[in-house]
């Protein structure tokens, strides 16, 4: 089985049933979580995570967001869990989401840009160094 880092993120947390409905929809795609945990980040976590992107239009915006409030990390295991969970996210703009796929998680409950609800891990190097983030003591094992 391949594992993953997803995230829900503040905006999806922050609202109670959206974050059950995602919750669900990981327990029906037969993920098996094997860590979750919900958590604040300071502001530096938040730019540690995203240093890749740092310079765009959107860093700044990007990272006060993600340390505004409680999200939920899970490592998630599944085949092709990579995959499988950027599918069911869906594209990450709104905009796409809702056009492309509307039943996808942020074709639904994705508010802008940048507030859409959700993270998965790009590749098997960013989900091991994604759960190594959130999880240290997971890897170590
Ligand atoms: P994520 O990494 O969160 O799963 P992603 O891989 O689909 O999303 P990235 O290009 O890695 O997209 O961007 C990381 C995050 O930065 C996005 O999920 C979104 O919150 C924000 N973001 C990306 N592009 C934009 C944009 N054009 N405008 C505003 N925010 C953006
Ligand atoms: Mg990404």
């Amino acid at each position: 089985l391949q594992i993953t880092l997803a995230i829900i993120k503040p905006d999806a947390v922050a609202h109670p049933l959206i974050s059950e409905a995602i919750h669900q929809k990981i327990l029906d795609q037969q993920f098996i979580v094997v860590r979750s945990k919900e958590l604040i980040w300071r502001r530096d976590d938040s730019e540690r995570f995203y240093a890749e992107h740092k310079g765009r239009f959107f860093y700044q915006r990007l990272v006060e967001f993600m340390s505004s409030g409680p999200m939920r990390a899970y490592i998630l295991a599944r085949e092709n869990a990579i995959s499988h969970w950027r599918e069911l996210m869906g594209p990450t703009k709104t905009y796409r989401a809702r056009y492309l796929s509307p039943e996808s998680i942020r074709g639904k409950y994705g508010l802008t840009d940048t507030r859409n609800t959700t993270h998965g891990s790009d590749s098997l190097d960013s989900a091991e160094r994604e759960i190594a983030f959130f999880f240290p003591e997971f890897n170590k094992k």
